[in-house]
């Protein structure tokens, strides 16, 4: 039987409520603007909830998942299901223009590019410092404040940042 709960919901107010989710290393953008969240379906009088981590063994998709569900337990009981999958893997590519310009404002380097365009190209692109724009760049560490981050510095400005990996 439908709960009244599940008819109210719409998959816009569904959308809404998710947008209000954040990554919990980089509050400022969703996991809409992210590409996480991937799709929301209602199957007969569940929705399901489909989501994709950034990185395999981010730690911050647990918590993810975690806020996602207290946010609809609430809202809708036990009318929904959270699915993650792994294929197709993320890419950087699903990050929103939007999403990546919030990074900047954050001081974290949007991704580049894809990492197809990278073997196209060859060498790896180089990020482009968050704070002056320089392309002037260099790594200092594989990783940053987060698996997920690696640690680079711009020699103009001088000022460390994190970029957001490539996948
Ligand atoms: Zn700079």
């Amino acid at each position: 039987m439908p709960s009244g709960k599940t008819a109210q919901m719409t998959k816009e107010k569904l959308l809404e409520l998710l947008s209000t989710i954040s990554d919990p290393e980089i509050p400022v953008v969703s996991i809409i603007d992210l590409g996480i969240l991937r799709t929301v379906v209602q199957m007969d009088d569940q929705w399901i909830i489909t989501i994709t981590p950034t990185y395999s063994g981010c730690p911050a998709m647990n918590m993810i998942e975690a806020q996602i569900k207290a946010l609809l337990d609430q809202e809708l009981g036990d009318a929904y299901e959270v699915r993650t999958t792994l294929h197709p893997a993320w890419t950087t590519d699903w990050m929103s223009e939007d999403g990546k310009r919030k990074l900047k404002e954050y001081g974290i380097a949007p991704p580049e590019a894809s990492p197809h365009q990278h073997k196209l190209f060859g060498a790896p692109v180089l990020p482009q410092c968050p704070h002056c724009e320089s392309k002037n760049t260099e790594r200092i560490s594989e990783y940053g404040s987060t698996a997920c981050k690696a640690m680079y510095r711009c020699i103009d400005c001088r000022e460390p940042f994190d970029y957001f990996k490539c996948h």
